[in-house]
């Protein structure tokens, strides 16, 4: 199998290691790649190139705005062209069904197209003041803040990418990147459509490797001026501490365990097949699930009953296949998953259905968990804890008040979802919420134009939307006296 390999200032090449890593399909634990397996020499290689880019060729940092956005729009041409290798590339790597990689995909293109037109877009401000020295006239610039490492999760593959690349290199930094080991495949594709459009050496550096060598050399260099990360939660905290050493920006977008509040007052059919959606799509290893549901006890057992008979009859397979849902991505995170399913139980908790590994036919050989709903009490693990797995969580409560506790009740705050047909109760409770992203009578979309991301240990700032590209950019402010001569301040001076 031909090794993938690094893409440094514009050259594929071998970690100076030569090491390799194998990477697998979870549907049947085949090898489906060989990349190469980088270490902390070359993370410091892709950074200096980065950093030349930047600081001393300054191609694309200086390069006419019309250009630099034709060649994102280039970008996406391509990636169109190549979409269903690419969605296949994701399905094979990561397990999601095609059509959801399809998805992926589709919005991953329009992604950079949407950042392509934000280039040149209006950006700050301008104030008159006239404070103490006189009349000024005052205003903001953005610039690009330099050289930017970005490092993403599996669950999303091109998808993260495209969401990190494409405002960070719309804004005209240079960026160094690190997918996860587990599903490396189509950010390679990622930057081989890059070197085709002509982003130019040194602008984008792929770096193929560990997060324990090639992530942590990133957060600790002295000339990486920003880091962006999407992943879970211990691991921010550690980039966050890395950061420190030069007071590096940073980017967060953790891990959560995001309510999902029923009333009664909902259409609950609906709210069944939404609640699929929210708590199962992309298997559950969704940053944003909303795993954690609250429904009102008057209709509880009405939408458990609804909602176990379609779990049920969800079909389980090969991503490839199209089924309602794939495997898990690893032999050990379905472990991991089980294992807290075992947890929830010594706990207390009833499983309505599901709780084991599914082995019909050729599932036998990947990584396949029954969607799984369990009955809790507020308080257990499953409840606390993200699972990032097909499994959810079941607790009644009385009273809007209480539901507002329960949901609120989590050291996260990434998303939250509300189900009633009464309109005032729903702006009530979204307002409540502690979360970045909420949803009414729906859950699960998010959109290029609308900032992501969390409150409290869910993460710091947001990707998306104009907020998304701002966060690549520095403020500066030029301030420029309007009245001739000194201002006549010191009296002895
Ligand atoms: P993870 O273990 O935190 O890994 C994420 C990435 O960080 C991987 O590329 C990993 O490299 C790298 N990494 C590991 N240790 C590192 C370190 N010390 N320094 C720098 N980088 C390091 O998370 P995951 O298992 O891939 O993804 C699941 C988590 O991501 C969940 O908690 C989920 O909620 C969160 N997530 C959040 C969002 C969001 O938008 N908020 C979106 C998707 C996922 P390796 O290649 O070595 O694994
Ligand atoms: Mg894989």
């Amino acid at each position: 199998m031909e090794i993938k390999k690094n893409y440094i200032n514009g050259k594929w090449v071998e970690s100076e290691t030569g090491r390799t890593l194998d990477i697998l399909n979870p549907a049947t634990g085949e090898v489906i790649g060989v990349v190469t397996h980088s270490s902390a020499v070359d993370a410091e290689r892709a950074i200096q190139a980065a950093k030349t880019a930047f600081y001393q060729t300054r191609e694309w940092r200086d390069m006419d705005a019309q250009t630099r956005a034709d060649i994102l729009l280039k970008i996406a041409d391509l990636m169109e062209a190549r979409a269903d290798e690419l969605a296949r590339t994701d399905t094979l790597d990561n397990g999601k069904p095609l059509r959801e990689s399809e998805g992926d995909i589709s919005d991953a293109i329009h992604c950079y197209r949407y950042y392509a037109g934000l280039v040149g877009a209006p950006e700050g401000s301008t104030y008159q003041v006239n404070q103490g020295f006189g009349k000024m006239h005052s205003y903001e610039v953005r610039e690009p803040i330099g050289v930017v490492a970005q490092i993403t999760p599996w669950n999303y593959p091109l998808l993260m990418t495209a969401w990190k690349l494409a405002p960070a290199l719309a804004a005209g930094n240079c960026v160094v990147f690190k997918p996860s080991d587990l599903s490396p495949l189509s950010t390679v594709m990622q930057f081989e459509i890059f070197e085709q459009a002509g982003l130019p050496a040194g602008t984008a550096n792929l770096v193929l490797g560990s997060g324990t060598e090639v992530g942590v050399a990133f957060s600790s260099s002295m000339d990486v001026d920003m880091i962006t990360f999407t992943g879970s939660t211990a691991v921010g905290q550690d980039i966050m501490k890395r950061a420190a050493c030069n007071v590096k920006k940073i980017g967060l977008e953790l891990g959560g365990k995001s309510p999902l509040v029923i009333f009664a007052d909902c259409n609950l059919d609906a709210a069944v097949e939404w609640a699929m959606i929210g708590f199962l799509f992309n298997q559950g290893e969704v940053c944003s699930a909303v795993a954690r549901m609250y429904v009102e006890n008057s209709v509880k057992d009405e939408f458990v009953k609804k909602l176990v008979a379609k779990m049920e009859a969800m079909t389980i397979g090969n991503g490839l296949e199209n089924p309602d849902i794939g495997p898990v991505i690893t032999e050990k995170d379905m472990n991991r998953i089980l294992g807290m399913i075992e947890t929830a139980k010594s706990e207390g908790a009833k499983v309505l259905t599901g709780g084991y590994r599914y082995t019909e036919g050729d599932c036998a050989k990947g990584y396949f968990i029954k969607p799984t709903l369990l009955d809790c009490k507020q308080g257990m693990t499953p409840v606390r804890e993200e699972i990032f797995g097909p499994v959810g969580t079941i607790v009644g409560f009385d009273t809007e008040a209480e539901a507002i506790a329960l949901a609120n009740d989590t050291e996260y705050g990434l998303a939250g979802a509300v189900f009633t047909e009464n309109g005032a109760k729903a702006l009530r409770v979204t307002t409540e919420l502690r979360a970045g992203i909420t949803w009414v009578n729906c859950c699960e979309p998010t959109f290029n134009q609308a900032p992501w991301g969390g409150y409290k240990m869910s993460g710091i700032g947001r990707e998306l939307g104009v907020h998304g590209m701002e966060e690549y950019q520095e403020t500066k402010q030029i301030n420029i006296a309007l009245e001739p001569g000194a201002p006549g301040w010191y009296v002895n001076g």
